[in-house]
């Protein structure tokens, strides 16, 4: 889920060396119109229906399936901090603002699990670098979504 408003994106990227935003906006770029279409589009060929939102969830999954209490999260490596190369980018102007802006952004999505846990969902995070290889990921979404347990 993209964390912030294009403000607040716009606002952001003027803190970013020129290298960083390059990659940045590939990244922005992929996440708009890549990594949610792609599962979106594998999962319904898949067979399986789902939402794409559902008011009052925690962290307005990208995917969501109501009769199995389900949620699928697609997220893009840089903002919600991966342990990817992508996601390890740190940002070497205004590094102080990036580390608290991301550790934020990780917090509040453990934080997001954790209620839909409570709240009876169990859910899956997609992330825009595992997007690639479609057959492994086909896999890993068809145990997630036969699964009747855990996450
Ligand atoms: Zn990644």
């Amino acid at each position: 889920v993209p964390f912030s408003t294009g403000f607040v994106r716009s606002l952001a990227m003027e803190k970013l060396t020129k290298e960083q935003r390059s990659a940045n906006m590939r990244a922005v770029k992929s996440r708009d119109t890549g990594p949610e279409k792609i599962v979106r589009s594998l999962v319904h060929r898949m067979g399986y229906r789902f939402r794409l939102s559902r008011n009052g969830l925690p962290g307005k999954p990208d995917l969501v399936f109501p009769g199995r209490r389900a949620a699928i999260f697609v997220h893009g490596c840089f903002w919600h901090s991966h342990s990817c190369k992508r996601g390890s980018l740190k940002p070497k102007t205004n590094a102080d603002f990036w580390a608290v802006k991301l550790a934020r952004n990780a917090a509040r999505d453990e934080e997001q699990i954790v209620r839909l846990k409570e709240q009876g969902w169990r859910s899956l995070v997609v992330w825009e670098c595992a997007v690639k290889d479609e057959r492994r990921l086909a896999a890993r979404l068809r145990r997630f979504l036969e699964s009747r347990t855990g996450s």
